[in-house]
């Protein structure tokens, strides 16, 4: 029977079937490798990022050595593979980078922030929060240093534990920051504001002057902040 593309009349089951799932890690361990596992694939549309995700899966992706050149502006500056736009083109035309579709067609994934735009967004967000009481702002600022949870695009063996590694946080957006904080004030009369502010100085984390820290040494600590608070809390 022919395997040609789009015969689908088949009815016997496939023949061979791999006992494991393939798994890009498998023999590269290279933090090129890692780099890719884990990176947010963003400012494309749905399909198009399910197409680039498929590529790095199965060790397809190219990752680009020099900037190309945007079909947009003319300049150098498209930075990701299979994006034919650049960044900025494609935020302010409101584009998918990679299939020209418009976000009012298809749902675009936001793109990551800059370093500026996340200085920008810490600062708003830390004047919306400022009449907060000590234990909500605090509250907030958990919220926002974890991140949201990617759902798990990739199917996987749940019996197998290094699959559960390729789950990944991003940065929530604007949007979601702003919803949660509407959140928190409408609870605001349901509790009673007895904050302890003992530990005034936890959040050294969300200072303009640690910006350039990385994810990584964010995560690590809020998670000494987290051992440091249940401590306080005993
Ligand atoms: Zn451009
Ligand atoms: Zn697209």
């Amino acid at each position: 029977m022919s395997s040609q593309r789009g015969n689908v009349s088949r009815t016997r089951a496939q023949k061979h079937k791999n006992r494991y799932v393939f798994k890009n890690d498998l023999h590269d361990k290279t933090p090129q490798q890692i780099r890719l596992n884990k990176m947010h694939v963003s400012t494309v549309c749905q399909h198009c990022k399910d197409v680039i995700e498929w590529k790095i899966k199965y060790k397809k992706y190219k990752p680009l050595t020099q900037a190309k050149t945007c079909t947009r502006c003319q300049q150098r500056n498209v930075r990701k593979a299979y994006h034919v736009i650049c960044r900025d083109c494609a935020v302010q035309a409101r584009v998918c980078a990679k299939c020209l579709k418009s976000a009012d067609e298809v749902p675009i994934e936001a793109p990551q922030p800059t370093p500026r735009e996340e200085q920008q967004l810490q600062a708003e967000m830390e004047r919306l929060i400022k009449s907060f009481p000590e234990r909500k702002r605090r509250a907030f600022l958990r919220f926002q240093a974890k991140g949201r949870k990617l759902e798990q695009q990739h199917e996987e063996d749940p019996a197998d534990p290094e699959a559960r590694e390729l789950a990944q946080y991003v940065k929530h957006t604007r949007e979601e920051l702003l919803e949660k904080i509407e959140q928190m004030k409408l609870a605001e009369s349901d509790e009673d504001d007895d904050d302890y502010d003992d530990d005034e100085d936890d959040y050294e984390g969300s200072d303009a002057d640690s910006k350039q820290s990385s994810d990584s040494e964010d995560e690590e600590r809020s998670e000494l902040k987290d051992t440091g608070r249940k401590r306080a809390e005993k």
